[in-house]
């Protein structure tokens, strides 16, 4: 097993049977051989500093129904809310004077009669802080309006692929949305020039480990500068609540198997990480991931963006409490690195 893991190392591609190998092994010594080589590949590339990006949660509206999802279209139990134009500038003020350098809008979908305004919003955030990142997170367009948004000044795009696997695909999402159309998006947002991020739940309910080595091959194929994976976690009012949530475990694997398959990406150790553990945050880097998305949003509207249940946003997970992620990220040997954080092969 460990030569599996020196092969991914030095060749970056496995075969569907070997990931499968890494994925289902319970020998705790080829797991942490695993978590080990991660690290020194993140290492060698980032040093042991750790990218912040600071997330701001601009609406809960959305016209899509994903499943798994609270802010899902037909949940009435949200209370719903959108940041205005103040509001979100706001927090971009706020978060430069904490040394953010890169902001991550991300919200629910909403209809193309609005792709203006955020247009709008982008070049107000382009022109207040030119020196900062912006980042999008909110969902599919058609082609024009993510070349509307690149073109007001956002650098980079969050989309995750959620499973790659059709038929899981279609059981997670509502009739009409499709794996095909998420992944003409991804290739969209590539050729417009954004940085681009994809990715998964891990544990999502119908998920195996088949259609996890699927999503490993097609990431390794597609090469995102980013690496958006996280455990996937019940919120009560959804179709699918009484799911158990996804491991750790099994999402930090996740995580050293990509670090190790495209060496120079961006990968966050998620909220959602955090969320299910006290550790999971640290676990997540531990296993080679290097970026930490702190929660910039207004504290009033936090818990109205409620994804999952019990979701991570305050203390180390929230942007005013980085001196307690920093003092956490001490403890293992790493520290906050206050640049920008651009993919270097970018
Ligand atoms: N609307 C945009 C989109 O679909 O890409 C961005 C917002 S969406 C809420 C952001 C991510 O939250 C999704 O890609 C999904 O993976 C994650 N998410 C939603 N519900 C979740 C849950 N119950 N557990 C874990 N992650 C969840």
């Amino acid at each position: 097993m460990k030569t599996l893991i020196d092969t991914l190392r030095h060749h970056h591609e496995l075969k569907p049977a070997q990931y499968r190998a890494l994925l289902m092994t319970r020998d705790s010594q080829v797991v942490e051989y695993l978590m080990t080589q991660a690290r020194e590949v993140a290492q060698a590339h980032y040093g042991t500093g750790i990218y912040l990006r600071g997330l701001i949660e601009l609406s809960n509206m959305c016209r899509n129904d994903c499943l798994y999802c609270g802010i899902r279209r037909s949940n009435r139990h949200v209370s719903r809310y959108t940041l205005t134009r103040e509001q979100v500038l706001a927090c971009c003020e706020q978060g430069y004077k904490l040394g953010f350098r890169t902001f991550v809008l991300q919200g629910g979908e909403w209809g193309e009669e609005r792709s203006q305004w955020i247009a709008d919003l982008v070049s107000d955030i382009r022109r207040g802080w030119p020196d900062c990142a912006i980042t999008l997170s909110l969902g599919e367009h058609p082609r024009e309006t993510y070349a509307m948004w690149r073109e007001a000044g956002a650098n980079r795009y969050l989309l995750r692929h959620e499973t790659h696997n059709e038929r899981l695909y279609g059981l997670l999402h509502p009739r009409g949305m499709t794996i095909g159309h998420r992944l003409q998006c991804l290739e969209w947002l590539k050729e417009l020039g954004y940085q681009v991020g994809a990715g998964i739940m891990v544990g999502s309910p119908f998920q195996s480990l088949a259609s996890m080595v699927e999503d490993i091959q097609y990431l390794v194929q597609f090469k995102p500068q980013m690496i958006g994976i996280g455990p996937f976690i019940p919120q009560h009012d959804t179709p699918l609540a009484r799911f158990p949530a996804g491991s750790v475990d099994m999402t930090a694997r996740l995580y050293a198997i990509m670090r190790l398959a495209l060496p120079w990406s961006l990968i966050p150790s998620t909220t959602a990480m955090a969320t299910l553990s006290p550790d999971g945050r640290l676990r997540g880097i531990l296993a080679g991931a290097n970026v930490v998305m702190p929660n910039l949003s207004p504290e009033d509207h936090r818990k109205q963006y409620a994804l999952y249940d019990n979701k991570a946003a305050l203390g180390a997970e929230s942007a005013q409490g980085i001196q307690a992620l920093d003092n956490e990220l001490s403890t293992i040997g790493y520290h906050i690195d206050w640049s920008r954080g651009d993919s270097p092969n970018w």
